[in-house]
């Protein structure tokens, strides 16, 4: 492999890696690279192995404590007893070892649905494939807003320019040649080369990759800090560190129900393993791989709706989110850009479908200069079957050739000589093109055009411009019926223009209206948000009229709404946000137009700075440093840049407003989900903790037994709670605020929650205790069976009460969910075959019990479903 390509001509280089430009790789020849230095990928983290699943599984303090307590049975001489304890052992491994196995392939099968894709020539074809199937050799296609997947040679360049900051730091823009270079020339200055990470800011340009993955410049630096292990998401963390305090508490609750036992004569071995049992149940060390579970599966739910999460936690913080910003074009509207009408420099608006507009065209010297710049003055490539690119340049260019005019010849016939190219903060572009002379096309926001505006034409003259407030009033009206409006310019000169003297001495040609019309769908999405409490803010580089237009026919703005509403760029002034009025104000506004790029994200930090959790639509390159500073960056599949795409932490494949609905929808249901998972287990254990400690405080028979105890948590509850994660959610969720994100997964309500639930069902069992050891006078093992079959059925009926308090008891998002029905039955079934299944029974020591026995459990078992649902709704809290 050729180390150095930038001390060579391209040419060479080419033919060192025996490519040719027009035909690239051949499909074999790719598929064979591949093979041989493998994906085009820098491994960010190197996914957990199966054998580090395992391992985790085994160093765990529960597996400790279970491997004691079946040492201690066998030295006691309970072979049996040590038995069971080891398969108590192996399924708790089981169950660990294969949820997490699922949690890290989900989240692989995952991370590939978001990546970059890019332009290959294969074959002699052009296709849009994975950045990381590209290969050494490949040639690749680059345009405005492309992410370069690997490093490369240029050999083809059209003012091409390219942000390099990801690998340099440097964030003014390089711009590439095909020049050859002295070999001691440092990474940021080899202009021949284009490197992995790094964005294209302008123009086109063409290059044969080098190197891929980890021998990629970019792919050598982070190499150098690859952490094994990818990092916790902060509920993974926040579940971590409840489960660490939990078993704190849990150690010392058992620790005391051990001593109580001991001093009311129990026998210590028996306290021993009891104390080790319930310290197990309750120990919740599945808490935050089943988080991950539960976010894998809201990321996999989306994606099949064609909205890509790029990081698990967005899912979450999706469901907090209370601000969006968007812009309007594509978004808010179709898309669907068409030239409507058009005022020459003589100020008469033409309707363009109107009947001798044609004939007019051809006749009228200033309109047929505004038609060849808007050939001229525009980047789409014509030449090619199926163009892409802006949708108002396809709009331009659609426009002229309906008129008639032959636009490849035009474009041939007055080759570009230079570019100034379109940036959102100059808001226009200007070509120079050279045919003996040199002309100078340039469009643009009018404003920013009639600056350098000195002239105007009429019919075959230039005039002084002056007429400015004239314009401005007549745009201001153009945009008030929701057109997006352009300026046109020219110039001709003798000697060629430089970048500095392009835009001086312009003169004024007139202005075109395009008609985008605003999407359908949006108006229902808004709704939702309205009632979800989110605010939905555009931010937009369009001209105020047209976005407040816009902003009325989708709903977002009423159509006798205040003025003070709508902001433009230049009256920002977040440096004055100490003023809390202004504060005030900004946090009111429904429209921020013509802003900059830098305005944008100014904006997203001010809302940040004022507690907003903001979400941020933007599909453009301008868009990317706003995208990254939002709590979530949104980018659109189809129309978005490969560079607002990489930053983004989720995409709607689809180009949907109203998917972010479904993905919001999704975050809070997650959330809700682990909440209930979480008081769920919570009680249940509480429960088998207070039972077991106030039996003993008592002197009552033991309502559990140690293996019941274990039996219990490891092959019962486990399933009515993996239920519960997996739950479609409240009816009700988006009629909800938003969540505080800061907010503890447990807080004060929950804690009475798992309070309440924890002491009814431990009443119950104590009840069915009370009453066979006093009323019925059974012996101690028939009452134990009764315990433990009460405490199974209210275990499973708590899941009933996860719901909130004030909605339907019968019709919810617990009863609506398949999978509790399904988890209910198979913990029963499961609990008949430990009955039925005589050594199973014999280990947990269930004796043969009568018919009636269980409708007495049943009584006492729904006596603790009554008890919680009757004090949870006379104190009126709920678990959500
Ligand atoms: P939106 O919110 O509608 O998506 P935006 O924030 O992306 O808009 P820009 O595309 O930056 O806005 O456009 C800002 C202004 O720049 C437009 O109102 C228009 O006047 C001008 N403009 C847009 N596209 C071009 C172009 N291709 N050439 C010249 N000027 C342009």
């Amino acid at each position: 492999m050729v180390q150095e390509p930038f001390t060579i001509s391209s040419g060479e280089f080419l033919d060192l890696m025996g490519v040719v430009p027009d035909q690239g790789r051949s499909l074999d020849e790719a598929r064979l690279l591949l093979k041989q230095y493998g994906y085009n990928q820098i491994p960010q983290y190197k996914p957990k192995s199966r054998s580090r699943i395992l391992a985790d599984q085994l160093f765990d303090p529960i597996v400790y404590i279970l491997a004691v307590a079946a040492v201690l049975a066998f030295v006691f001489g309970d072979v049996m007893e040590a038995l069971a304890i080891v398969s108590v052992l192996l399924i708790s491994i089981s169950i660990g070892f294969f949820m997490e196995l699922k949690a890290v392939r989900s989240l692989e099968a995952l991370r590939k649905l978001g990546e970059v894709k890019t332009t290959v020539v294969r074959s002699g074809k052009k296709q849009i494939v994975r950045a990381a199937e590209i290969v050494p050799g490949d040639i690749i296609c680059l345009q405005r807003g492309d992410v370069v997947p690997a490093d490369g040679r240029l050999f083809s360049v059209d003012n091409l320019s390219i942000k390099e900051s990801a690998l340099t730091g440097e964030s003014i823009p390089v711009f590439k040649n095909d020049d050859i270079l002295p070999a001691n020339t440092s990474l940021t200055e080899r202009t021949n080369m284009i490197y992995r990470g790094t964005t294209v800011l302008t123009g086109f340009g063409k290059a044969i990759i080098s190197t891929t993955g980890k021998n990629t410049e970019l792919g050598r630096i982070q190499q150098m800090g690859v952490n094994a292990e990818k990092e916790r998401t902060p509920l993974e963390t926040k579940l971590n560190q409840l489960g660490k305090r939990l078993i704190w508490l849990t150690l010392v609750l058992t620790f005391l129900i051990v001593l109580i036992g001991c001093f009311r004569g129990k026998e210590l071995l028996f306290m021993i393993e009891t104390g080790v049992a319930l310290a197990v149940a309750s120990i919740p060390e599945g808490l935050p791989i089943v988080a991950t579970i539960a976010l894998a599966q809201g990321m996999y739910r989306l994606s099949k709706k064609d909205v890509i999460i790029k990081k698990l936690e967005a899912v979450q913080t999706l469901g907090a989110t209370d601000v969006i910003f968007t812009d309007k074009t594509g978004t808010l509207t179709e898309d669907k850009m068409k030239v409507y009408n058009l005022a020459s420099s003589k100020g008469e608006v033409l309707d363009v479908e109107g009947g001798d507009f044609k004939r007019r065209v051809k006749h009228d010297p200033v309109l047929n200069r505004m038609i060849q710049a808007s050939i001229l003055c525009n980047n789409i490539d014509v030449n090619v079957d199926n163009p892409t690119g802006d949708s108002i340049e396809m709009a331009l260019i659609g426009f002229a050739r309906g008129l008639g005019y032959d636009v490849n010849a035009i474009k041939g016939e007055y080759p570009e000589y230079l570019e100034l190219p379109f940036n959102a903060n100059r808001k226009l572009m200007a070509t120079v093109h050279h045919n003996g002379d040199f002309v100078v096309y340039a469009k643009g926001a009018f404003e920013s055009l009639i600056s350098h505006c000195r002239y105007y034409q009429d019919e075959n003259e230039k005039k002084p411009f002056g007429n400015t407030e004239e314009w401005y009033e007549k745009i201001d009206s153009l945009a008030a019926q929701g057109l997006r409006i352009l300026a046109f310019a020219y110039k001709e000169t003798e000697k060629a223009p430089t970048e500095d003297t392009i835009l001086d001495q312009l003169v004024f040609l007139g202005i075109i209206g395009f008609l985008d019309p605003a999407r359908k769908d949006v108006k229902a999405t808004l709704d939702v948000y309205k009632k979800a409490g989110i605010k939905v803010v555009m931010v937009t580089g369009d001209h105020p009229s047209t976005s407040k237009k816009i902003a009325q026919e989708v709903g977002l703005l009423e159509a006798n709404a205040s003025p003070t509403k709508i902001i433009r760029g230049n009256n920002i002034g977040l440096e004055n946000s100490q003023n809390k009025e202004r504060v005030q104000r900004l946090l009111n506004a429904t429209i921020f137009a013509r802003v900059s790029p830098e305005q944008k994200l100014n904006l997203v930090s001010f809302y940040q700075q004022n507690g907003h959790i903001v979400g941020m639509i933007g599909d453009g390159i301008n868009d990317v440093p706003a995208l990254k500073k939002a709590d979530i960056g949104i980018a659109m599949g189809i129309r978005g840049t490969e560079a607002a795409r990489e930053v983004a932490d989720v995409i709607l494949k689809n180009d949907k407003f109203t998917a972010i609905e479904l993905a919001i929808n999704q975050g809070r249901v997650i959330f809700q989900n682990i909440r209930q998972f979480v008081v769920y287990l919570l009680s249940c254990n509480l429960a088998e903790i207070l039972s077991v400690g106030f039996a003993a405080l008592l002197n009552l028979p033991s309502p559990l037994l140690p293996l019941q105890i274990l039996f219990l948590n490891l092959v019962t509850d486990i399933f009515p709670a993996l239920a519960l994660g997996l739950g479609k959610g409240e009816s009700d969720i988006m009629d909800q605020p938003p969540k505080n994100p800061k907010a503890p997964i447990i807080n004060r309500i929950q804690w009475y929650a798992i309070i309440i639930y924890g002491f009814s069902i431990c009443a119950s069992v104590m009840g069915m205790v009370a009453y066979a050891h006093f009323v019925l006078r059974l012996e101690p093992i028939i009452i134990n069976n009764l315990a433990f079959y009460t405490l199974v059925l209210a275990q499973l009926l708590n899941v009933f009460n996860m719901p909130k308090s004030h909605g339907s008891f019968f019709v919810n998002e617990v009863t609506r969910n398949p999978w509790v029905w399904g988890a209910i039955l198979l913990s029963i079934a499961i609990t008949g075959l430990a009955y039925l299944i005589a050594p199973i029974a014999e280990a947990l020591s269930l004796k043969n019990l009568s018919g009636e026995t269980f409708t007495i459990v049943l009584v006492f078992a729904l006596g603790s479903l009554l008890l919680a649902q009757l004090l949870k709704r006379l104190l009126a809290f709920k678990v959500s």
